[in-house]
């Protein structure tokens, strides 16, 4: 299988490629039979809102137990879910298992789920997600959604449509990972954004983390800070205007029935906080 390129030296790219082709047909055919098998599962990782000082809700996570690959992030098959067109039956299966997990929470909270660029162009979202509101009795402005810049890319006045129909469900838009993609503060004007959050990789840029706050805040928007892993991190982004934070420090994303045991731990903590003098 060796060929010589243009200087004439060997390379063995074809069985890497072919051997890569066929993991991914592997992993193809093992995603179309996660759903019908039951294989995937919601993480949630707390918010926490830093001027109320309590819990906001929780981020649904996806995650994918596979029999022999073990617990699969959603990097590894998410991007795969959206090429071979699976992705708006796995997105309908997290707002709907999302929306009644959270439906079961106290207090009002809220939970957020992800939305993957292409599940707007495939026409369900927003029937899916009324439907999946109606199902769990969830009211919409427990909902948020959160979308990246690439959605925005393809249709920008198509995606605004659908998302002034969701708005109209009481459901809030998140725009994610803000200052990684394409984003524009165009963007962040055009669209009826609730929230901004602020990409984990500036996590320590004061100059920026201040900047997208004070846009965000001046446009009327919550400010989430991603990743904060250390004390120190949290309080410099509270310092720096962040609304919220959301990160390894607080907690990792843990499955459905950790839920209750963390919404416990902060109800008590600012109990605690309140009472000391
Ligand atoms: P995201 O929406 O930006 O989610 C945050 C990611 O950062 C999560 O990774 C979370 O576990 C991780 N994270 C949270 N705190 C920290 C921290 O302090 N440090 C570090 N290093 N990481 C932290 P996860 O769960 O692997 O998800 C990765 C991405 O996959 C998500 O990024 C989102 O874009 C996508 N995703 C997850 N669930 C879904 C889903 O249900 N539908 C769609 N379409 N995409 C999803
Ligand atoms: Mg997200
Ligand atoms: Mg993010
Ligand atoms: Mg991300």
């Amino acid at each position: 299988k060796a060929k010589v390129d243009g200087r004439g030296r060997f390379v063995f790219f074809e069985p890497a490629l072919h051997e890569a082709a066929q993991a991914r047909r592997a992993l193809e055919f093992d995603l179309r039979a996660a759903l019908a098998l039951g294989q995937f599962e919601v993480f949630y990782q707390p918010k926490l809102h830093l001027l109320k000082n309590r819990l906001s809700g929780f981020e649904a996570l996806i995650r994918w137990r596979h029999p022999v690959r073990g617990l699969v992030p959603p990097d590894l098959f998410i991007p795969l879910a959206e090429e071979v067109g699976l992705i708006a039956r796995i997105g309908e299966w997290v707002l709907r298992a999302a929306c009644e997990e959270a439906a079961r929470w106290p207090g009002g909270l809220g939970v957020a789920v992800n939305v993957a660029p292409s599940q707007f162009y495939t026409g369900t979202l927003v029937p899916t997600v009324t439907a999946a509101l109606a199902a769990s009795g969830l009211p919409g402005h427990r909902l948020e959604l959160e979308i990246t810049e690439t959605a925005l890319l393809r249709d920008g006045a198509e995606v605004l449509r659908q998302l002034t129909a969701l708005k109209a469900l009481g459901v809030r838009i998140a725009l994610d990972d803000f200052g990684t993609g394409y984003s524009s503060l165009t963007q962040l004007r055009s669209f009826p954004f609730d929230r901004v959050k602020i990409d984990r990789s500036f996590a320590d840029d004061a100059v920026v983390v201040r900047a997208v706050a004070a846009l965000g805040t001046s446009l009327g928007m919550g400010v989430t800070a991603e990743g904060v892993e250390t004390a120190d991190q949290l309080r410099r982004l509270r310092e720096d205007g962040c609304t919220e934070a959301q990160g390894y420090h607080l907690s990792r994303p843990v499955p459905a029935s950790d839920v209750p045991g963390i919404i416990g731990r902060y109800v008590n903590a600012s109990d605690m906080e309140e009472s000391s003098p």
